[in-house]
């Protein structure tokens, strides 16, 4: 029986790979990588002696395509929710909970957004007035969050201090380049529902989770191959007959799935079949940077396991070390989104900067001895939800027959997270 081919190891392929295992059909996993995971992958760090991951990532219930493949894995415990929805927020000197009550959705943050500093009474008012209408009402196509923002009668302290900072967090962008319809979305999804947001911190590093697959896969009869780039899809007569590797190894099969970004796709095909519509819009789609900035101190920083932060060039702050119960040296993320600016400055000054702004939100930084400091720049993290981006996305089937694709930017609905990709490796399965 010639096997299912799946390029490329991330989430996307994993996720398509162990369903048809399942379905009893033989796999075979081709990531170039040496570990499996892609975007959400880790590798070990050899001055800190520990595994880090290359992004910092988080869940939200919502996601619950992945917390099923986390539990088809028999991962469950790599993943840990919060009972309730608890975002601690620093805002200067004030501290902040924006949290859920026991109370149906959305009145469930009525009480903590009544609470909720940094905005007056009064915007808090529009921010629920605001929250009820996108409930009921899908905003416009082709519309930016931010113009819905304004027309819903959000002012600037609302955006900056309240939807900036989710919207960053979720989808990567500021609400003046992200479609209104991308964002209600997630506001829909995941903060107007009780337990929809309550957030999901990885106890172990990523790459521990996915690789998982490698067994889980054997077990079915399937194959994964590391380090096994995939120079060219062949297909012959309109139909897919199978890869070739950049080793020079062909490998023969009637159904292959694509499970990478799209700019790792379109090489992959043959050049008047990468030139077709269905595949070259896909190219149209454009990605948004994030840059994580990893901290090792000699002693405990932070008193929350996370912190978001507004008005500070800090955004959000996770202590890696007490949600993965480590041992030893105390090791802190920076996430910094929508990372644009930040991006092209060199390291070093990303890090001062940094580090200058963590003093002021932890006294206890500045006596604490810095170990290392590690700044991981991914200036394509996630693709952009810009207003009309949905039409470049790719459907699963393609017209050539026996090649599908998944990967997060393929037309999930989702954003890019490793919950679109999950779904659209689940959905190229099913065609299959
Ligand atoms: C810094 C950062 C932070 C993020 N934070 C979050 C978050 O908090 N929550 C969230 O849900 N999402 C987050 N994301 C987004 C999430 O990581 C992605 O949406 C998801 O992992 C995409 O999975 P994928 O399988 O579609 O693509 P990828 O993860 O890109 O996987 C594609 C794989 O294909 C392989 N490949 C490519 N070309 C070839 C080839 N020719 N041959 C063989 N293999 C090939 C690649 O090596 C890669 O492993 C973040 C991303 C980044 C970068």
């Amino acid at each position: 029986m010639k096997p299912v081919v799946i390029i490329g190891g991330g989430a996307a392929g994993i996720a398509a790979a162990c369903t048809l295992a399942e379905r009893g059909k033989r796999i075979l996993l081709l990531e170039r990588a040496p570990r499996l995971g892609g975007r959400a992958a880790s590798f070990f760090h050899h001055r800190m002696r520990q595994e880090v991951d290359y992004g910092y990532h988080i869940l939200m219930r919502c996601c619950t395509e992945t917390i099923d493949l986390v539990h088809q894995l028999g991962m469950e415990r790599s993943v840990s929710f919060q009972e309730r929805l608890a975002i601690p927020i620093a805002c200067g000197s004030k501290r902040s909970l924006l949290s859920s009550a026991p109370l149906p959705g959305p009145l469930h943050f009525l009480p903590s957004l009544m609470r909720y500093r940094p905005l007056s009474y009064r915007e808090r008012i529009a921010v629920l007035r605001a929250g009820l209408f996108l409930l009921v009402h899908d905003p416009q196509k082709g519309r930016t969050f931010a113009d819905w923002l304004r027309c819903h009668g959000q002012g600037k302290n609302a955006i900056a201090r309240l939807w900036e900072p989710i919207c960053i967090a979720t989808l990567n962008e500021r609400p003046n380049a992200v479609s209104a319809r991308a964002a209600g979305m997630i506001f829909k999804k995941g903060f107007l529902k009780p337990h929809g947001a309550d957030m999901g911190l990885f106890t172990v590093p990523l790459s521990h989770l996915f690789s998982r697959a490698i067994s889980f896969l054997a077990e079915r009869g399937g194959e994964v191959l590391l380090n096994a780039q995939v120079a060219q899809i062949l297909i012959e007569k309109g139909a897919a007959r199978g890869v070739k590797l950049v080793s020079g190894e062909r490998i023969d099969s009637d159904c292959v799935i694509a499970a990478v970004p799209p700019h790792d796709l379109l090489p992959l095909l043959p050049r008047a079949v990468a030139e077709n519509g269905y595949f070259a819009r896909a190219k149209e789609i454009r990605f948004s940077p994030i840059v994580n900035l990893h901290l090792w101190f000699d002693r405990p920083v932070m008193e929350e396991p996370f912190l978001v932060v507004i008005d500070s060039p800090v955004q959000a702050v996770f202590d890696v070390s007490r949600i993965q119960g480590k041992e030893g040296p105390t090791h802190v993320v920076l996430s910094q989104s929508a990372a644009r600016d930040l991006i092209n400055h060199p390291n070093e000054e990303i890090w001062n900067q940094l580090l200058a702004a963590l003093k002021e939100l932890f006294p206890a930084v500045r006596t604490a001895k810095l170990l290392d400091a590690l700044v991981i720049k991914h200036p394509c993290a996630t693709f952009l939800p810009t207003p009309g981006s949905e039409a470049l996305r790719s459907e699963a089937k393609t017209p050539i027959n026996g090649l599908f694709l998944a990967g997060d930017y393929t037309a999930t609905g989702w954003p890019s997270t490793i919950e679109g990709a999950v779904r659209s490796g689940r959905t190229a399965a099913a065609l299959v």
